[in-house]
């Protein structure tokens, strides 16, 4: 069987064709600037690169561009698109009403699209990939994936805000945490990996990139997350400016005359470690100048420190914790972000192994033999999550 992913974001997508039978990656590729001056197609096929540039007025054209590559006679993948037996769509927000993946029909449709409200940039990019998809290859099973349903655990002592109910009544206003198929591969695959079953684990995972966010997973569920209503809340990140006094931003406000929508563009565009350094949003760039920088070692320490912070309320709420895994950009790259962000939790069990602990980019364990923690880095891969999630789902069907 093969599968097609798809990942569509406001002006960009990504897409990953895998072949099932042994989970191998056959092309991929990225567009970017979808409505934008200058759209661009990057298509990956045999470690070559194959690039389009032409103008793309809405993801309809930019999926045509990527199916045309898919089945290019040089550089395809595939020679027809009926070798595509279904296609994987990653939705960014479910709302209270997915809590797991499912086939689209047009309740499915709907039900995504009442969404909208809760995430008003991701939802409606998706849903164009959906729609585009159904007319570009019609009969074609599509599966939605959400960001959010692997979080649908959460008890309602950690997804409700100390705000008046009726937000929740009216808005659903509450936490729905994200990431949640990197969240899910992770701490799968780390159980894997210890032979043991998720379900006898207490596991904090940290997907640590530009976006990044925390969960605690007790015994196979999730009981608490860092992001909430949206990626913004939780430790700061590449740009956004995670957890703050919500005080500041209504001062901010008045002080600068700025609109809702300016307020928003600062806190998750022009804040975190972007705004702390001075220098970048990039943690490679911060690294390079951490130890001449006094901002950049600011950036780095306050970043470790809130992170620390979320394993160890994580490891008290689920009364102990038995694995800590890092995943992402930061989490899988950074041998010393995890060693300042493990180090200071020995009076937790967790001993750091330095000389395990450095290498990048691969499943390893990075703690001691006699660490009561095992601390490990297991590479994220949500294409493929949502690929096997859409494989399971048509073969039942
Ligand atoms: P992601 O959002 O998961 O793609 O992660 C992107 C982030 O990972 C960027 O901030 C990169 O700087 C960071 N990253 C990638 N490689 C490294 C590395 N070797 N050391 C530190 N940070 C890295």
């Amino acid at each position: 069987m093969k599968v097609l992913v798809i990942n569509c974001g406001s002006s960009s997508l990504k897409y990953q064709l895998i072949d099932m039978e042994n989970e191998a990656v056959l092309a991929s590729g990225l567009v970017e600037r979808i409505g934008i001056e200058g759209a661009k197609l990057t298509h990956k096929f045999n470690g070559e690169k194959f690039v389009t540039e032409t103008e793309m007025k809405d993801h309809k054209v930019a999926l045509t561009l990527v199916l045309d590559e898919l089945t290019n006679n040089e550089h395809g993948a595939i020679k027809s698109l009926q070798e595509i037996n279904a296609v994987g769509h990653r939705v960014v927000h479910g709302g209270e009403k997915f809590n797991k993946s499912v086939l689209v029909d047009d309740t499915v449709l709907k039900e995504i699209r009442e969404c909208i409200d809760l995430a008003p940039l991701h939802n409606p990019a998706n849903l164009m990939g959906i729609e585009a998809i159904q007319s570009l290859i019609p009969g074609v099973p599509n599966v939605v994936v959400f960001d959010t349903a692997f979080h649908q655990t959460m008890p309602a002592e950690n997804y409700l805000y100390a705000l008046p109910y009726e937000y929740y009544e009216k808005y659903k206003v509450r936490r729905y945490g994200f990431h949640g198929t990197s969240h899910n591969f992770v701490s799968q695959r780390a159980a894997e990996f210890l032979g043991k079953k998720r379900e006898d684990l207490r596991i904090v995972t940290c997907h640590l990139g530009n976006g990044s966010s925390m969960a605690a997973v007790d015994h196979g569920k999730v009981i608490d997350t860092s992001m909430g209503l949206t990626p913004l809340e939780g430790v700061c990140m590449g740009t956004r400016c995670g957890d703050l006094d919500p005080a500041i931003v209504t001062f901010i406000m008045e002080k600068e005359g700025l609109t809702p929508k300016e307020m928003d563009n600062v806190m998750n565009k022009k804040s975190g470690v972007l705004a702390l350094s001075g220098i970048s949003s990039d943690f490679r760039d911060i690294e390079e100048v951490e130890d001449t920088n006094e901002r950049a070692r600011i950036a780095l320490t306050q970043f470790a420190n809130r992170v620390r912070k979320y394993v160890a309320g994580y490891a008290a709420q689920m009364g102990g914790v038995d694995a800590i895994v890092f995943t992402a950009g930061v989490g899988e790259n950074s041998a010393s972000m995890r060693e300042a962000i493990l180090s200071k939790l020995e009076f937790m069990g967790v001993k750091v192994d330095p000389e395990k602990n450095n290498m990048r980019g691969k499943e390893a364990i990075i703690s001691t033999d006699d660490s009561t923690v095992t601390a490990l880095v297991i590479p994220t891969n949500e294409e493929l999550m949502i690929a096997r999630d859409t494989k399971r789902l048509v073969e039942v069907k």
